[in-house]
């Protein structure tokens, strides 16, 4: 099927978002809540369901009208469109107010619904990805443990065969929005007997199931954003199986790559941003301080080479959907922006950022500081990130590797 040209699908993309959102306002120079800035909530379970609700409206409108997953191929559900189609709505979707987002609608729209709709049978295809992209259903990454981070192929939660079933035990941690979720996609071992990346399976568990049981982390910044969650001989249909046996690894970096290209470039708003500490430097009339201009002028080419290299990234981004390994250039630049930012805000407000005084935008730029490291931590740190762009993308010579034998053989298992 021929590719629509850019351009006209340009306008039709701008005219859809004018009908379902309102343009977006200029960023206020004061009076910024809390909320405004926060990097993570930190709301209610009520108000949080409240937000969700929102989120789903708009993407199931998306969804609907055509807009969602725009780079995955068309026999996976998608709508098989180029990556330029997709920077252009992604600059189009910025001219308007886009409610704003969470983790969780992220991890499922970005990051399951595209692993299931890559590695899933057509049943589940159709059953979850589609459910999934409208955020009919929301599911979490059962990823971390607390002895697999970065080392994620170390992961110790065991999938064992009982006739159709599979039984689950072990423990995640760090699971972004669990307490909201209807599914987790879990990655657990069924082959301790070959080296570590080998033997991981990827499982789409009701969050739901009998012996299951999330617990919420509070946060610095005061919320509760992500969970502990504990596995206790979870039985699981066959069918819940996302790939084959021991295919788990490549689901894992599949989603993983959706991750940092979704930390590096959507327009999901996460923290204050550069106008954002223009219009602080205006309102405490710090302007003129050449020094001030500086730090501004530094974020500001940041900002606009992070937002080039998104474009270049998903230009050269691979076929078939899938994100390369690029996409850790673009996480490590955003997530180092989001921390800058907060720097200069931070450097302009000096001890007043240290306390709730009631001055209007004061606290919400505390409220940025406290939760920027998350983002150089989640997706995988940034070190990690030096790693994959030194390894994969310059082809530099890899870590030593000490870890090529059985998992079984490795110390501690
Ligand atoms: C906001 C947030 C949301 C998250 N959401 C989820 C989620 O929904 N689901 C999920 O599964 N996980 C989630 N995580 C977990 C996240 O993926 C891990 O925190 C991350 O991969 C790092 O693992 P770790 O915390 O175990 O740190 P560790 O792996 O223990 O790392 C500790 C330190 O050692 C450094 N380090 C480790 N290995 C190397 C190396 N080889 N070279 C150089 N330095 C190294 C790291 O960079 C880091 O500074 C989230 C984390 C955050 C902060």
């Amino acid at each position: 099927m021929p590719q629509p040209k850019v351009d006209e699908w340009r306008s039709e993309a701008r005219q859809w978002l004018a009908t379902v959102l309102e343009p977006r306002r200029a960023a206020e120079p004061t009076g910024h809540t809390a909320a405004d800035l926060a990097v993570f909530h930190n709301l209610t379970d009520k108000e949080e369901r409240r937000l969700l609700d929102r989120c789903r409206a708009y993407q199931r409108a998306r969804h609907d009208a055509g807009y969602q997953a725009l780079t995955l191929p068309r026999e996976n559900g998608g709508q098989g469109l180029t990556a330029a189609h997709a920077a252009v709505f992604a600059e189009e979707e910025s001219a308007f107010d886009v409610p704003p987002s969470t983790e969780l609608i992220s991890v499922t729209v970005r990051l399951v619904a595209m692993s299931v709709a890559l590695f899933g049978t057509p049943e589940q295809r159709e059953t979850y990805a589609r459910a999934f992209l409208r955020t009919d259903l929301l599911a979490c990454q059962l990823f971390s443990e607390p002895g697999a981070g970065s080392d994620l192929a170390a992961l110790r939660t065991r999938a064992r065969p009982d006739g159709e079933d599979w039984v689950i035990d072990g423990q995640k941690v760090w699971t972004s929005g669990a307490q909201f979720a209807d599914h987790g996609l879990l990655l657990a071992r069924t082959d301790p007997h070959v080296v570590k990346q080998a033997g991981i399976t990827a499982f789409l568990v009701p969050m739901d199931s009998p012996g299951v049981e999330i617990r919420p982390i509070r946060q610095m910044s005061g919320g509760a954003s992500f969970n502990e969650v504990f596995l206790s001989g979870v039985r699981l249909s066959d069918a819940l199986r996302i790939g084959r046996p021991g295919q788990g690894w490549e689901v894992a970096t599949a989603t993983l790559a959706f991750e940092r290209t979704t930390s590096g470039s959507g327009n999901r708003r996460k923290g204050g941003t550069f106008d954002d500490v223009l219009g602080l430097a205006r309102s405490l009339k710090r302007t003129h301080d050449p020094l001030v201009r500086q730090r501004l002028a530094d974020l500001y080419v940041r900002g606009a080479l992070r937002a080039a290299t998104v474009e270049r990234v998903a230009r050269a981004s691979a076929s078939g959907g899938r994100p390369g390994p690029e996409a850790s250039l673009t996480k490590l630049m955003a997530s180092d922006l989001l921390t800058r930012t907060g720097q200069v805000a931070a450097e302009l407000m000096g001890a007043r950022i240290t306390a709730d005084t009631g001055e209007p935008g004061t606290f919400a730029w505390t409220e940025h500081l406290l939760g920027a490291p998350g983002y150089r931590l989640a997706g995988g740190t940034d070190q990690i990130q030096r790693n994959l762009i030194g390894e994969r993308v310059l082809k530099l010579p890899g870590e030593p590797r000490v870890d090529k034998v059985p998992f079984s053989e490795l110390p501690g298992n």
